[in-house]
């Protein structure tokens, strides 16, 4: 049976994470997730919001491939009402801009090359 994600299941996780605004260019990435922290890179050309709940999808569901993560948050982000990006906008607002402090965090590595590619999309 597959599971479907919704709206609330991704504000209640993400409560639970520290966003973190820094280049990924090493691993020409859009987002990352390692632990309790999502690392965003602010250049990307994809909405980060839709970055966020991207993330958060993989914080949700460790298991399940980049294929079903791109299908459930592009699902999810597709038939969300304009308030609740709104609010998705919203969970930017506390983000953490990297200071070149600490080490990188360790952020599992997706390709773009290996992920699901929709026009000149690949998240
Ligand atoms: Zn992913």
């Amino acid at each position: 049976m597959k599971e479907r994600v919704t709206f609330e299941k991704v504000r209640q996780y993400r409560k639970k994470l520290k966003v973190v605004l820094m280049p990924l260019e090493v691993a020409r990435l859009h987002g990352a997730i390692a632990a309790d922290t999502i690392t965003l890179d602010p250049r990307s050309r994809i909405p980060l919001a839709k970055t966020l709940v991207h993330e958060v999808i993989h914080g949700i569901y460790p298991l399940w491939s980049e294929a079903q993560v791109v299908r459930e948050e592009r699902r999810l982000w597709n038939h969300l009402t304009w308030r609740e990006r709104a609010e998705a906008w919203t969970w930017l607002g506390k983000a953490h801009v990297w200071n070149g402090e600490g080490r990188v965090p360790e952020v599992e590595r997706e390709p773009i090359a290996q992920q699901e590619v929709v026009g000149e999309q690949a998240v």
